[in-house]
């Protein structure tokens, strides 16, 4: 038996494709005590890790909603959010693996604070990255728009302060990259498939592709028309009132039956009147509607992406960030969807004719599912961690 630590950041996205993993590694008759956040505790206990709280531990970072949303794509600020964290937490974590002595740690990708103190500890570790994996290669399908790029450059100054402070506290990492970069050394799980991470091959063997993990349906959703339109732009960045608006003036007159969630920061009154074939909620059982969906208009976050292609639904895509831009064109390569060039109705319905009447893009969102399928999933995920413990034992 091993004792396997995981941590992970308080997303749901991110803790989600971990849950069935820690089950596997439970039933196989291991101990695993995973390190999150107190909104988490219940679903993480359930799938059968020993919870340890970092809510009590962390600083008090003083995050926006809106902050929340830049993290990931404004560098300077999600350095000095993984810093702090990760100083934070340096203590009574170090303290912590010190009595565990854990076989291995999981880490988040965006958990820099696991990768960092398996890397100060000498302790095995796995990344786990519920995005595509990235080197050189694969990179060059998520090209930074220049915004982002001149935003880059601007905040190496503040980002190499921060790795500073790291370094101070006994951390080995050289540069930012250390932190955040994907290292190509390490036992890598991704949450997807062969087949759909974009030149897969020129990854080493142990980045283990083992497909996206969708939970099952809680509900059951009536199909009332003969197409089923789904619409939803994620639960982070969602307030965007004249894109809804301008889908509910696309669809008012057809027969398709069309579902739009739109999170909570928006006023369902100000959507106006809605025609009889629309419905509109703050959240639905997105597993449910795809799994009746002709059509899913999506933000391409990984999971919303994922989740529609496992249910082999045609895309149309409006990405907001460049990861999500990168899952589009993806989604594009393999012909699976459309991007949605205009947001004017005309140009929404168009998109959405296109995706269901044109076969292709069903057989190639259904070639998608079938890799994911065939990917391995948790007992595929297990085993990259479980050869982890392994190789380090015989270290050892
Ligand atoms: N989701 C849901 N109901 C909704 C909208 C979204 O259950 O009405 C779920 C969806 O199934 C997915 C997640 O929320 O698992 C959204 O994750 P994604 O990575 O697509 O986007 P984000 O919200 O992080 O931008």
């Amino acid at each position: 038996m091993a004792t396997i630590v995981f941590f992970c950041i308080p997303a749901h996205g991110h803790t989600n494709p971990t849950l069935n993993v820690v089950r596997e590694l439970v039933s196989r008759g291991h101990r695993v005590v995973y390190y999150s956040y107190d909104d988490f505790r219940e679903k993480i206990e359930d799938a059968g890790a020993e919870f340890h709280s970092c809510n009590g531990f962390d600083a008090q970072l003083g995050l926006t909603r809106e902050d929340g949303a830049k993290i990931g794509s404004d560098l300077a600020l999600s350095t000095r959010v993984l810093v702090d964290t990760t100083l934070a937490l340096d203590e009574p974590v170090c303290r912590e693996m010190e009595r565990l002595k854990p076989d291995c740690i999981v880490a988040d990708s965006m958990a820099v604070w696991g990768k960092a103190v398996a890397k100060k500890l000498g302790i095995p570790f796995v990344c786990s990255t519920t995005t595509f994996a990235f080197n050189r290669e694969s990179s060059k399908i998520m090209p930074h728009s220049l915004k982002e790029m001149v935003s880059m450059v601007f905040s190496m100054g503040k980002v190499n302060a921060q790795v500073k402070r790291l370094q101070k506290a006994g951390y080995p990492v050289r540069s930012v990259l250390d932190l955040i970069g994907s290292d190509e050394s390490i036992p890598t799980v991704v949450y997807t498939s062969a087949l759909f991470q974009p030149c897969a091959e020129t990854f080493p063997k142990h980045f283990a592709f083992v497909g996206p993990s969708i939970r099952p349906a809680r509900s059951e959703v009536e199909k009332t028309g003969k197409e089923l339109v789904y619409i939803s732009m994620g639960t982070v960045n969602n307030e965007m009132l004249p894109l809804y608006r301008a889908c509910i003036q696309a669809v008012k007159d057809t027969r398709w039956q069309v579902i739009l969630s739109v999170g909570d920061q928006v006023d369902l009154k100000k959507l106006g009147d809605l025609p009889e074939n629309v419905s509109v909620y703050p959240s639905v059982d997105q597993i449910a509607v795809l799994q009746k969906a002709d059509a899913f208009l999506t933000h391409c976050g990984m999971n919303s992406a994922s989740e529609g292609l496992y249910f082999g639904v045609p895309l149309v895509m409006l990405p907001q960030t460049s990861e999500q831009g990168g899952v589009a064109a993806r989604t594009e390569q393999l012909g699976a969807g459309l991007r949605l060039k205009k947001t004017t109705p005309d140009a929404i319905r168009a998109a959405l004719e296109t995706a269901m009447s044109d076969p292709s893009y069903r057989e190639n969102a259904g070639r998608i599912s079938e890799s994911f399928r065939a990917s391995g999933g948790a007992k595929a995920a297990a085993d990259c961690i479980e050869g982890c413990c392994f190789a380090g034992k015989k270290k050892g």
